[in-house]
């Protein structure tokens, strides 16, 4: 094999790209696994055998139906997106997030989302050439008004984020200041793309999609990856069709695979169970809430998601500590300086969380 001269790399490939680390993932095998926020339940047995019928009846010869006709009315009814809307679906919502950049990408264009936040923004304007603004969240994780509206005005950006809740911080951002955000965003401070980002909105019970009516610059994402089915990869983004009808363009023709489709529809058809396990989780959510918040030197921050940040007084030595335990949760205590010392944790079963407990407590005593 003859060897690749880095010269023709530097000349094809761009100066920013080379100089990237790749998006990585950590081994998980043999740990338990709560670094990446997913649903740990699977489907019960029996639909799962139903399921596996349903798939074994799919076309894989043909072509996916570029529209995904039957998926979008399904989405739209089970998901109560308002009525005269339309949806754009994505191969997870990360490629919502790039084909809004792609979209938007005219020179000089900018991204505005809070920070610490989803890295995907940032990491997508990155890619189609956009220049991402960041603006610090207070240190309670709350939005800084005066801040967000201050930037707004200066940046004129064409697209902003508020991911509702937040991740990696798990709270909902209250309800006024998003309003006021949406509405500055409209004409008055700026005119830009609000994209609502309910990754999470299973646990959280509040939305923004009854709102789309309200507000002509607004757009509301989400996805079924926290939902329990993140291995299909599918997210769907609702709004008036005049925004869904431009962004359509730049999305592959058939980024919704045939197995996908299937599968969506099928889980649609049975979201009860899910939904269940959802609420599952959100108990687990607050009996882990409480214990972590009863041991002495730890900070537990509110959480509508389905994971929580702490924050402890080492947390490279507390993670590296629970990994040799055999469990593996996420140190986020470098992706900002307002998350010092901070760890994120998915919410799972009862019997997973005891695990992570007894591990967290041993790995503080240390
Ligand atoms: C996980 C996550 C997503 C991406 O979800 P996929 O549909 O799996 O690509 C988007 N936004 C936020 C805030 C997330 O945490």
């Amino acid at each position: 094999m003859s060897a690749v001269q880095p010269s023709l790399i530097d000349r094809i490939i761009r100066d920013d790209v080379r100089a990237m680390g790749a998006y990585h993932v950590p081994d998980s095998h043999g740990l338990v696994k709560l670094d990446a926020m997913e649903n740990p339940y699977q489907l019960p047995p029996a639909l799962r055998e139903q399921l596996g019928k349903r798939l074994s009846e799919v076309a894989l010869n043909r072509y996916p139906v570029p529209t995904s006709e039957a998926l979008r009315a399904k989405l739209k009814s089970v998901m109560q997106v308002p009525a005269g809307m339309e949806i754009l679906l994505g191969n997870g919502s990360d490629e919502l997030i790039s084909m809004l950049a792609m979209a938007a990408a005219k020179p000089g264009a900018k991204v505005l989302a809070p920070v610490p936040g989803f890295v995907m923004y940032a990491i997508s304007a990155q890619f189609a050439g956009l220049e991402f603004i960041g603006v610090p969240l207070r240190a309670d994780f709350t939005l800084d008004r005066g801040k967000m509206l201050r930037k707004m005005a200066e940046e004129q950006p064409a697209i902003i984020y508020l991911a509702y809740p937040n991740n990696p911080t798990g709270n909902l951002f209250d309800a006024e200041d998003m309003d006021m955000i949406v509405r500055a965003a409209n004409g008055d401070v700026c005119n830009s793309l609000v994209v609502v980002d309910e990754a999470y909105q299973p646990f959280a019970q509040n939305s923004w999609m009854p709102r789309l009516a309200d507000f002509s610059n607004l757009l509301v994402m989400r996805t079924v990856s926290k939902l329990g089915l993140a291995g299909i990869r599918l997210g769907y983004m609702a709004g008036s069709p005049a925004w869904i009808e431009q962004l359509d363009k730049v999305r592959p023709p058939y980024n919704i695979n045939v197995l996908t489709e299937a599968t969506a529809l099928f889980a649609l058809e049975h979201v009860d169970v899910l939904d269940e396990q959802a609420a599952q989780l959100r108990e687990q959510r607050s009996l882990l809430s409480a214990q972590l918040a009863a041991l002495p030197g730890v900070t537990v921050f509110p959480s509508d998601a389905n994971f929580l940040l702490i924050r402890v007084a080492n947390a490279a030595q507390t993670f590296e500590r629970l990994v040799s335990r055999k469990v593996l949760i996420k140190n986020v205590s470098k992706m900002h300086e307002l998350l010092a010392n901070c760890l994120r944790v998915t919410v799972s079963t009862p019997e997973e969380n005891a695990q992570f407990m007894e591990a967290f407590v041993a790995s503080l005593q240390d």
